[in-house]
């Protein structure tokens, strides 16, 4: 068997098509364009890739995007008082503070960061405000990366309700967001990580499969039910050509791409799960693409909220 692929490019564009008249409507009735405020602190090669290509969304969407760099020197005080300015801010509706922020902002600056961020204007969805109104199904802005699984699961028509669906990862950001959006739908869904016994067994369960764990090729067929959809969430890079070569057979095309760029990023499920999987979200091509359609449409509830409450 080989798994339907789950294709993110073409679920993404629907998302951002979607979102256009509502760009457009806010425009008019605004007199400016919805806005959205970056925060990149430090030169990590990763981030600055990530903005680039939210920048280049936004503006393509309409959006006005003002990107703040800040430099790897710059204190938490400095962020602290950047976000505060952006709350202020009457023509900042949303606003995305990259991470992963440098470590030398120390160990609770994420957090204290997520936490200034005025809840009506956090369009990643992570301030405590807002993961609560999750947790009780009243939600107004939902982490980008899990709303857009879910919005790949209705693109391709795949029921979620009355399904067992198996989590595997408990980050703020995926993994605990991921199961409540889930369990919302009325899947009945198991969250796994790192001390969970048998973690194969019950992955195994699962009708959906989420994968967010961050290790190339963890979850191997002996994790998936036959025909269950998986959904691969990791981006990971690999630089060790032993480990690209426990992924793909001999003169794989991507094992040619390796060969060619020194490296190539790859997903938490291994390709030998396509022979398995009913249905599969390849990486690239799966998820990625759709974290930046959420977080385009998340910016636009925002502006929209603002707009009618002020
Ligand atoms: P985190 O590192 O925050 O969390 C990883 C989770 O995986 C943890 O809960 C951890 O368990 C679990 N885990 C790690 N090792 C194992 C193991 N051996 N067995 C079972 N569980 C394990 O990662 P994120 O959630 O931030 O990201 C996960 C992946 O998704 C990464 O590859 C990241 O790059 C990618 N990602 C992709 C996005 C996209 O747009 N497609 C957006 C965000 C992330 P424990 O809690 O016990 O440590």
């Amino acid at each position: 068997m080989s798994a339907r692929l789950l294709d993110g490019p073409t679920v993404a564009s629907a998302i951002r098509e979607s979102v256009l008249p509502d760009v457009r409507a806010f425009t008019a009735s605004a007199g400016r364009p919805p806005g959205l405020g970056i925060v990149l602190v430090g030169d990590n090669p990763s981030s600055e890739i990530y903005v680039r290509n939210k920048v280049k969304a936004g503006g393509e969407s309409g959006l006005w995007v003002d990107l703040q760099r800040l430099p790897a020197t710059a204190s938490l005080d400095d962020l602290l008082a950047l976000v505060d300015r952006l709350n202020a801010s009457p023509i900042h509706d949303g606003i995305l503070v990259q991470s992963p922020l440098p470590d030398a902002l120390g160990k609770h600056a994420t957090q204290r960061v997520f936490d200034a961020i005025d809840p009506a204007k956090d369009v990643d969805g992570f301030h405590p405000v807002n993961v609560g109104r999750l947790v009780q199904g009243r939600a107004h802005l939902v982490p980008c990366t899990p709303s857009g699984v879910i919005e790949m699961l209705q693109h391709y028509n795949i029921r979620i309700g009355g399904t067992r669906a198996v989590v595997i990862g408990r980050s703020e950001i995926v993994g605990k967001p991921m199961a409540m959006l889930l369990l919302q739908r009325d899947a009945t869904v198991t969250i796994c990580h790192s001390k969970t016994p048998d973690l194969p067994a019950v992955a195994a369960t699962a009708d959906i499969l989420v994968a967010a764990i961050g290790r190339a090729g963890f979850v191997t067929p002996a994790f998936v039910r036959p025909g269950a959809t998986v959904i691969d969430v990791g981006i990971n890079r690999v630089t060790d050509r032993a480990v690209a070569e426990s992924l793909y057979e001999p003169g794989a095309p991507r094992l040619a791409d390796f060969d060619k760029r020194g490296s190539i990023v790859v997903g938490d499920v291994h390709p030998k799960v396509s022979e398995v999987a009913g249905a599969l979200t390849p990486v690239p091509g799966g998820v990625g693409p759709l974290t930046i359609a959420m977080l385009l449409k998340n910016t636009v509830t925002a502006a929209n909220a603002r707009l009618r409450s002020a």
